[in-house]
């Protein structure tokens, strides 16, 4: 059965979620969701940083958890980074059009990342580029680096490579799966 959207003027991190599944976190490999189209909706602590649908949810959840080609990447990790939760995923099995349909009803309530008047930072993950290009030093490669993907949007994976991992000791690692399994000394949120 199809998820219905809400009724009335709900705020947009009150999402009826009713007909999805339970929150999980995502991961690159096992993540459970079918190879199938459908909507879905991440979740970090209070905030909602995305909304998405696909034809294939499987492949599109595992591209948003290895920080692939996925513009929702920034977002995402700047939710983490903000609440310091690890994010989760809830999606809903549904036809293409349906899942069109839901995602716009969702997102006329408020464009993810919401509620924007606690995480309006988290847009284009503003509030993460600020941290790292500030720990980096603004005129430093790095900084630049890390101004170029954030304007991009995908591929931030490449921020977690082994030279950048002094910063994320710095400004926190944002909890997920991106975060390497040697990146924490002595233990800390890992990935699955
Ligand atoms: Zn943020």
């Amino acid at each position: 059965m199809a998820p219905r959207p809400p009724d009335g003027p709900v705020a947009a991190w009150e999402l009826n979620l009713t007909g999805f599944t339970d929150a999980v976190p995502p991961k690159r490999t096992g993540q459970g969701a079918p190879a199938r189209p459908g909507v879905y909706v991440i979740a970090a602590g209070d905030c909602v940083p995305h909304i998405g649908t696909s034809g294939n949810l499987q492949t599109r959840i595992r591209t948003l958890a290895s920080l692939g080609n996925h513009r929702g990447s920034t977002e995402v990790l700047c939710a983490a980074h903000c609440t310091q939760q690890t994010p989760t995923v809830r999606w809903g099995e549904t036809g293409t059009a349906d899942a069109r349909s839901i995602e716009s009803a969702f997102k006329k309530l408020g464009e993810p990342p919401q509620p924007r008047g606690r995480f309006q930072d988290c847009v284009n993950g503003t509030d993460l580029r600020h941290a790292l290009v500030e720990s980096a030093g603004a005129s430093s490669w790095e900084a630049g680096y890390i101004d170029a993907l954030f304007e991009v949007g995908e591929q931030l994976h490449r921020i977690f490579a082994p030279r950048f991992h002094p910063l994320w000791d710095h400004v926190g690692w944002p909890p997920g799966p991106w975060v390497p399994p040697d990146a924490i000394p002595g233990g800390g949120q890992r990935p699955d």
